[in-house]
């Protein structure tokens, strides 16, 4: 039996994945975590709403942390496995942004598996697997490109939560759904993609594929390119995160091959600035991804809050990201303190409640 604790049980993820663990029967729940919604419906022997994320852990002991929890509160429970050399099946990408090279330093010292369970990056991750490192050209990351794709600035002025908030091909929680509408979840996942895979950010490419089939790509030195293709479905990543290397059957439909046309396009990166502004605070460095993804939690909260427009989302990052310190965090200590700045740079350039 693996024991695997799930944190964040009652978000999009959190329910796919237990799914997956029930139909599996290699797989038990042995603790459950949620920030403020109730666990009553969940079967876990252990379970906690809020809270110390950590504390739960150490009891609970698992093979396994699937951490499901949205934003930067999920770096606790992150560095917690890393640091101990328990599997990581990793949906919170946020965590690892934010911490960056020193949660490579804790999995070094840990010298346990980070899974990815972001589609994209399972994707990555299975196509490179095997793989020496100096074969590998790029990687290419695949996008839908979010429910606005292809619209102008002048047509994104007005947008509300509601437009913003319907994906066409992910159901998702809020957070990254208005992440998928300003490119800014393919700015964390282009860092992601750094951080797990090292490669410099010249060798990883952004395409959008808009049926979301191609779950991304690996470009090799003699010309050609694996791809990973699936239906748009969390349980897959999930089921294979939590039962690697086994690569566990799924209840999971067939690819459907003669219905789908694949078609791709370059990201606007000028309607969609996220984009753009996460490869530079990649390319600086030290605690700006931090930073990106700090301010941009606050612009995300005040959007859906309707108490700033869309376009601003990413005036508010970019004002943030210009004044913020950036220098590298020696450990967990300056990681909190650089999220917190932003935090607050970010709240300054709120308009006024
Ligand atoms: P969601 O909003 O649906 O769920 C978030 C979960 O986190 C909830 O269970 C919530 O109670 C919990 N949570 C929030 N704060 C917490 C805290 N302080 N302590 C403990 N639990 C807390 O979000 P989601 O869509 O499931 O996304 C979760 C993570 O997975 C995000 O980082 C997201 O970027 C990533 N991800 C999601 C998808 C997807 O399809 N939903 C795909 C790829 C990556
Ligand atoms: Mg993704």
């Amino acid at each position: 039996m693996k024991r695997v604790a799930l944190l964040g049980a009652t978000g999009s993820i959190g329910r796919q994945a237990i799914e997956i663990v029930e139909a599996h029967p290699g797989l038990e729940l042995c603790a459950a975590a949620s920030g403020a919604s109730s666990l009553d419906h969940v079967r876990a022997p252990l379970k906690q709403v809020g809270g110390d994320l950590t504390e739960l852990l150490d009891r609970a002991e698992p093979d396994v942390v699937l951490n499901a929890v949205v934003g930067f509160a999920g770096i606790h429970a992150t560095l917690w496995a890393l640091e101990r050399g328990i599997d990581l099946a990793l949906a919170n990408k946020e965590s690892l942004v934010a911490a960056g090279e020193l949660a490579l330093a804790a999995q070094q010292r840990g010298g346990g598996r980070l899974l990815p369970v972001d589609s994209e990056h399972s994707a990555l991750f299975q196509c490179l697997e095997g793989r020496c490192p100096e074969q590998v050209e790029s990687l290419v990351l695949t996008g839908s490109g979010g429910p606005f794709r292809g619209r102008t600035r002048d047509e994104l002025g007005q947008v509300t939560p509601e437009e913003a908030l319907a994906h066409p091909t992910w159901r998702m929680g809020p957070k990254i759904t208005v992440d998928s509408a300003t490119l800014a979840n393919k700015g964390l996942e282009l860092l992601e993609a750094h951080f797990l895979f090292g490669l410099p950010y010249p060798q990883i490419e952004v395409v959008l594929q808009p049926t979301s089939i191609v779950h991304s790509l690996v470009r090799f030195r003699d010309g050609t390119a694996l791809a990973h293709l699936g239906n748009p479905d969390m349980r897959a990543p999930i089921s294979y995160a939590l039962t690697y290397p086994e690569r566990a059957a799924t209840p999971l439909p067939a690819l459907d091959l003669t219905s789908l046309t694949l078609q791709f396009e370059a990201p606007d990166t000028e309607t969609f600035p996220m984009l753009a502004l996460a490869r530079e605070a990649g390319e600086r460095g030290g605690t700006l991804p931090c930073a990106f993804n700090a301010a941009n939690e606050v612009a995300v909260a005040a959007f859906l809050a309707r108490r700033l427009p869309f376009l601003a989302i990413a005036e508010v990052v970019e004002d943030a990201l210009a004044r913020a310190d950036g220098s590298p965090a020696h450990d967990l200590g300056d990681l909190l303190e650089a999220d917190r700045s932003a935090r607050s740079l970010a709240g300054e350039g709120l308009p006024v409640a």
